[in-house]
C-alpha cells in the first residue's frame, strides 16, 4: 500500500536520499527544504506521515511541530542530531511518534516509518470538530454547513474546498494545493476548475449572507481570512 510522506529536511543530499528509498518502497513522497514551507505543505497536503528534521532554518522542527499538532494527527518522526537528548524529549512531548538519531541507517529508518504508520492505522486519521469563522460553521462530523444557524446547500467538492480553506485559515493555498486535495492527486485538467467551485461557494455564502470569506491572492490562490 502507497503512503504519502512528507520529508522535511534542509540537508538536500539527505532529504534526496530518503526520498528515493521511499519511493522503492512505493511511497509518494514531498519534500520542503524549510520549516515555514515544510508547515505550510503538513497542514495543506492530506500525509500520512512525515520525517521532521529539528534543526531547520525559517521555523525549527519543534515549531512546526507544535502548530502542526494544533490541527493534525498526521504520525511524525523526528530527525535529531547525535546527542541532542533536549530534542527527543521536547519533541516527544509535543506530539511526535518517535524520532531517529542522524546518521541513520536507511533499514531502520523504514522499519520505525512502519511502526508509526501501523500504530495510527490507515489514511487520514484527522479529528472531526466544527470549524467556525465569521459566522460560517463546518460540521466535519456531519458533514454540513451553516450560516447564522441556516444550513446551506453544498456538493462534496465545494464541500471538500471550503473545509480545506477553513482549516487552513490565514494561509494562502494555492490552485494545485486546492485541486489535489478536492480531485485527487490524478486529477489531470486544468487548474481554473477551483475557480468555478470557488464561484460557486461564493455564490451560496459570501453573496448570499453579505460575508467576506474567501479572499483572492492574485497569482497564487485563495484564502479564508479570520
Ligand atoms: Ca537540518
Amino acid at each position: 500500500m502507497a503512503n504519502r510522506i512528507l520529508i522535511i529536511e534542509d540537508e538536500e543530499k539527505i532529504a534526496r536520499f530518503v526520498e528515493l528509498e521511499l519511493k522503492h518502497e512505493g511511497n509518494e513522497v514531498e519534500k520542503a527544504f524549510d520549516g515555514r514551507e515544510g508547515l505550510e505543505k503538513a497542514l495543506s497536503g492530506c500525509f500520512d506521515l512525515i520525517l521532521l528534521d529539528v534543526m531547520l532554518p525559517g521555523l525549527n522542527g519543534l515549531e512546526v511541530l507544535r502548530r502542526l499538532r494544533m490541527e493534525k494527527d498526521t504520525p511524525v518522526i523526528m530527525l535529531t542530531a547525535r546527542d541532542a537528548v533536549m530534542d527527543k524529549v521536547s519533541g516527544l512531548d509535543a506530539g511526535a511518534d518517535d524520532y531517529i538519531t542522524k546518521p541513520f541507517a536507511i533499514e531502520e529508518l523504514l522499519a520505525r516509518i512502519r511502526v508509526a504508520l501501523k500504530k495510527r492505522g490507515p489514511v487520514t486519521v484527522t479529528a472531526t470538530h466544527n470549524l467556525s469563522i465569521k459566522g460560517v460553521t463546518l460540521d466535519e462530523e456531519r458533514y454540513e454547513v451553516t450560516v447564522n444557524g441556516e444550513v446551506v446547500e453544498l456538493t462534496n467538492r465545494e464541500f471538500e474546498l471550503l473545509r480545506m480553506l477553513m482549516r487552513n485559515k490565514n494561509i494562502v493555498l494555492d490552485r494545485e494545493k486546492l485541486m489535489n486535495e478536492v480531485c485527487g492527486y490524478d486529477y489531470m485538467g486544468e487548474t481554473n476548475i477551483i475557480d468555478v467551485y470557488i464561484r460557486y461557494l461564493r455564490t451560496k455564502i459570501d453573496d448570499r449572507y453579505g460575508i467576506k470569506l474567501i479572499h483572492t491572492v492574485r497569482g497564487v490562490g485563495y484564502v479564508v481570512k479570520e
